[in-house]
């Protein structure tokens, strides 16, 4: 390339490509480089001067290993689709193309790349698969749908009417969630996001009139008699009564009835500074080895495993994310369900 305001010539490189699978065998690891919180990765003591959250990544643990060999400065990494820090990715595992950059060398044998990425990562990851690729399969491979199954195990608690009414609220995106679209936009161009609400604080009784505070205990069908104080008292110790626990056989003939059901999926929370807050219909294709463990004091731990369409939001599906994923399987047993892990079974493409 010729720079012609400053006459100079610069050598472009063209990067390399290599196409693999991924397996991730261990929770805990990002897919990409997460750069620092504290310094934004120009490195601190808390990020031991690395600048990274995260000591390791999938793409570090890819990439990194082949620097030398490639006589490349960096890398950039492309996977069909994402799993959580938390998730674990078996099966085949999930294909990617890792894009080498400025390299000195290109002919390196594909046995070669597999061994040395498979032996500095120490059982965290694996590949396979390992090809030759170009910068078009990265749009391939970006743009691919791709089925996944998956396996999720989840706790299963006795849930108030109130939690209950949330999880089967209409389902609807606020018309003023442009203001978040903005904030989405903002984020992209770096701009300081505004801040999230606060989640909603434990009432302040004491500064409230004692007509208030009567009211407020007919409304919950306790005595109103007494001192301020003893309204008080008996407001703050209330706990609002529990549904009772669903059978473990309908939890189970829940989960193999899932399969076929279409979700409606509001954008979660977590992604919704990346993604826009709208309503999605997800398939739910296939369930299967549904099973539940109930401990003598009727604690119950369920699992099983389901082939989603591809973007479906997997631990929403369970826990139903405040009513935001409808119907979700805590909402069909009337139950809390707290995910306890999730794994990507397998990814249904190439
Ligand atoms: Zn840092």
């Amino acid at each position: 390339m010729i720079d012609v305001l400053t006459l100079t010539v610069e050598l472009d490189i063209r990067s390399h490509y290599f196409y693999g699978r991924y397996r991730k065998l261990e929770r805990g690891i990002p897919q990409t480089k997460w750069p620092c919180r504290a310094c934004k990765g120009r490195g601190c003591e808390k990020c031991d001067f690395t600048g990274l959250q995260y000591k390791s990544s999938v793409q570090g643990l890819i990439g990194d290993p082949l620097l030398e060999m490639f006589g490349s400065k960096e890398h950039a990494f492309h996977g069909m689709g994402r799993e959580d820090i938390d998730v674990r990715c078996l099966g085949r595992g999930r294909p990617f193309v890792m894009e080498m950059k400025k390299p000195v060398k290109r002919n390196i044998d594909a046995a070669v790349i597999l061994e040395a990425i498979n032996s500095s990562a120490n059982g965290s990851i694996e590949v396979s698969d390992i090809r030759p690729s170009n910068r078009s399969e990265v749009v391939r491979v970006k743009d691919t749908p791709a089925e996944k199954s998956y396996t999720i195990r989840y706790k299963i608690e006795a849930i108030t009417e109130s939690e209950f009414d949330t999880l089967t609220q209409v389902m609807e995106v606020p018309a003023n969630n442009q203001d978040r679209n903005k904030r989405r936009k903002n984020h992209h161009r770096r701009k300081k996001p505004e801040p999230e609400p606060e989640p909603e604080a434990e009432v302040d009784y004491s500064g409230m009139k004692k007509a208030e505070l009567v009211e407020l205990c007919l409304e919950k069908g306790l005595a109103k008699s007494g001192t301020k104080d003893v309204l008080i008292e008996r407001l703050s110790s209330f706990k609002e009564a529990t549904m009772p626990l669903p059978d473990p056989d309908y939890v189970m003939e829940i989960m193999t009835n899932l399969q076929g059901c279409t979700l409606a999926q509001r954008t979660p929370e977590r992604v919704a500074h990346r993604r826009a807050d709208k309503i999605r219909k997800r398939k739910v294709l296939e369930t299967s080895h549904p099973s539940i463990e109930v401990d003598a004091d009727g604690n119950m731990v369920a699992e099983f495993s389901l082939r989603c369409e591809s973007g479906t939001y997997v631990k929403e599906t369970v826990h139903g994310d405040s009513g935001r994923t409808q119907p979700s399987i805590a909402s069909l047993i009337k139950a809390k369900c707290t995910v306890e892990w999730l794994d990507v079974a397998d990814i249904h493409a190439d």
